[in-house]
Formats: structure tokens, sequence, C-alpha cells
């Protein structure tokens, strides 16, 4: 991957998550302001001299940007550093995280819209919700912008902007192609929140975004990393090679529907033994928390079916279950491990962690401020 991207503006399709590499002369204070953000953002304070040392930046190119990202209130100054026996105090910098704040909006679950006014941490400042369960068109897109409305009340300071995690097929530019539950076709979600609120507003698929919060917030690799939530349907996101993979159409990670097994329930689509039959909510609110270890391998089987081929083309290093600890259980991603064990080469299991999220019931929400951190400041 060439340096030459953005980190915003450009979305994330094909996008080094974190660009290495030289800039030409006018994207490179843009890409190296990031740099300098993302740096203090994964290390914590530093001084101008660390900064310079973990950057590969000039201490000229350090003094001018943090000076401007001080002017921006995007970071602050900390006092001194006192050293060791060697070397000059440096005065300390760090990301100054309460001096603006984000608007994060998780649509995944089928009852509430779930809205959270964070600062650039991803800790929570305020929370709020709509109930979203009963509407669709139009009427589910002024329940959401409400619910924008509601949190930009709250806020005590300048918001950066604000990220929506968002069921369905989602463009980089933030238009729902379709989600199914909402009824929504075509629809420029961002734009029209944008144009609401005028506040930069961005939105992603909810299991993208869980995808990225794993790498933001979660300390997750992006070398073969897939996020696979169940909280409505089943969906996942895929990081590859340090790119969030999305497909020609953005339907990349559309997993639920690969056929499971050999008949087996109908699904919604029509279809029988689609992986959402068997791996989803639903399924696995029937198989119980204390479910017999014939039933566990059956569902391990059948998850197996569809999740080897993908571990094994892609060489996935991470799989991450982001939802309720009550259904994804240990004995359960045990099945799922050694079924996909027995159908795919050792070297390729080997290196493949089957885990639960650490982020808890956060993910979307912390997603949706991933995405606004990646494109308005180029942190990821
Ligand atoms: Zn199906």
């Amino acid at each position: 991957m060439s340096g030459k991207e953005a980190p915003r503006s450009e979305g994330l399709v094909g996008v080094a998550l974190r660009p290495t590499g030289k800039a030409t002369p006018s994207r490179s204070r843009v890409l190296n302001k990031a740099l300098v953000l993302r740096t203090l953002f994964h290390n914590g304070p530093l001084t101008r001299a660390g900064l310079a040392r973990r950057t590969g930046l000039t201490r000229v190119s350090i003094s001018d940007l943090v000076a401007g990202l001080i002017e921006e209130g995007l970071i602050e100054e900390l006092g001194t550093l006192v050293k060791g026996r060697t070397g000059k105090p440096g005065n300390l910098v760090g990301l100054d995280i309460d001096r603006h704040a984000i608007v994060a909006i998780d649509l995944s679950n089928t009852e509430t819209a779930r809205g959270r006014l964070v600062n650039l941490k991803g800790e929570p400042l305020q929370e709020r919700s709509r109930a979203i369960g009963q509407v669709t068109g139009e009427a589910a897109l002024t329940t959401v912008q409400r619910l924008v409305e509601d949190l930009i009340a709250l806020a005590k300071t300048p918001l950066i902007g604000v990220g929506i995690a968002s069921p369905g097929v989602v463009t980089p530019e933030g238009t729902v192609e379709f989600a199914t539950d909402f009824a929504w076709q075509h629809l420029p979600l961002a734009q029209r929140l944008t144009q609401a609120t005028g506040l930069p507003c961005h939105a992603g698929n909810d299991a993208n975004l869980r995808a990225l919060a794993e790498f933001t917030f979660g300390g997750a690799s992006s070398d073969g990393l897939m996020v696979i939530t169940i909280e409505r349907g089943l969906g996942a996101g895929i990081l590859l090679d340090g790119v969030l993979l999305q497909g020609r159409s953005f339907a990349a990670g559309e997993i639920g529907h690969l056929s499971a097994m050999v008949g087996g329930e109908r699904c919604i689509c029509g279809r029988y033994g689609c992986l959402e039959t068997v791996l989803a909510k639903p399924a696995l609110q029937r198989l119980g928390p204390g479910a017999a270890a014939p039933s566990l391998t059956a569902v391990g089987e059948a998850a197996a079916v569809v999740l080897a081929p993908i571990a094994s083309a892609l060489n996935l290093t991470d799989l991450v279950f982001c939802d309720p600890s009550e259904l994804v259980t240990p004995p359960l991603l045990d099945a799922i491990g050694q079924a996909i064990a027995a159908r795919v080469l050792p070297a390729i299991s080997a290196d493949l962690s089957i885990r639960i999220s650490p982020l808890g019931g956060q993910s979307a929400l912390l997603g949706a401020t991933a995405l606004v951190l990646s494109e308005e400041l180029g942190i990821t």
C-alpha cells in the first residue's frame, strides 16, 4: 500500500488503516497530523523528541505540527517529564481527549437505537436511546435524527462529528444501499444527517465498524481479523493486511446466508440451513446457556462449514465474537474451534485465535466512534 491516500474523505475502502511510507507534499501535512494524533492516542503522552522518534518525523516538523494541534485544541501541554540521569527533561504533550466530543449511534439492536456522547477516547459522557423497533423508512430516519439531536444538545464541548453503526449494506459515503429491517434503500444516511445537523456525519455497516473498534480500541491486529455479530441476523466485518474489506458492492462479510447444512431450518431468506439458522441470536437462545456437548458440537460443525473456508482462504488470525457472552460461551467457541481445526491445515488453525470481544456490548458504539476518529482525524 502506498502512502498516497489521505486518511479521510475517501472512505476506508482499500485505504491502509495506519499508512506508512512517504506522502506527496500536498498530502503530507494531513497525513503527518494524523500520524501525530494516532501516536499519542495509542502511546499516551510523549515529549516532542519522543514523538519525533516514534513517528520518524523531524523535530522541526513535530514542533510545527504540535503547535498547530494545540491551537486546534486536539492536544495539550502536560508539563515536564523528569528524566533519569541522561538527557534533558522534556515537556510532555498528549491528546486533549475532553476538549471535543463525538456522537456515536448504534442501530444494530432490533428494538432500541442507542446513542452516546463520548470523548476522544470513546469514554461515555452521556447516553440516550429511542425505540426503533416499530418504525421504518423516513420515520426511522427521523428517529435516528432525533436521537442525534438529543445528544448534540447535551454536548458541552465542540463536536468532531457523528458516527452511525447501521445494519445493512453501507457505502463508504455513508449511503445505506439497503437495510431490510428499516426498509431503507439507497438512503444517503450520512448526507441527510449532515444536512440536518450541520456536523460531519459518517455511517458504516455495524459489523464493519465493530471490526474497526476491535482494531482501534480492542488492540486487535488488522492482519487477518474477522468480527462476527449475531445482534441482527449474522454479520461479519473483515480487516485483512491492514485494510477493511468492503468488496465491489460493499457487501463483503455478508456470510449469514451461506449454507451451513443440507436441509436444516427455514431461513428468513426463504432457503434452508443458512448459517443464521444455527449461529444467530434466536438459534442460540433456543439452545440455552447450559447446552449439552452434542448440541454444541452440532452447532460448531455447522458453523465451521462456513467459517473454515473463509479462515483458510484469508489466513485469518483472529475470529472475534462481539455479542452477549451468555449466548456465545467458551464451550461454544471451543466447539467451533475444534470443527474449524478439523477442516483446515494445521498451519492455519495454529495461528487462529477464536475469542469473545474484550469490548463487551460496546463494540458497535465504539465502532461508530472509531469511524469518526478515522474519517475526521486519521486516528485508527
Ligand atoms: Zn438465509
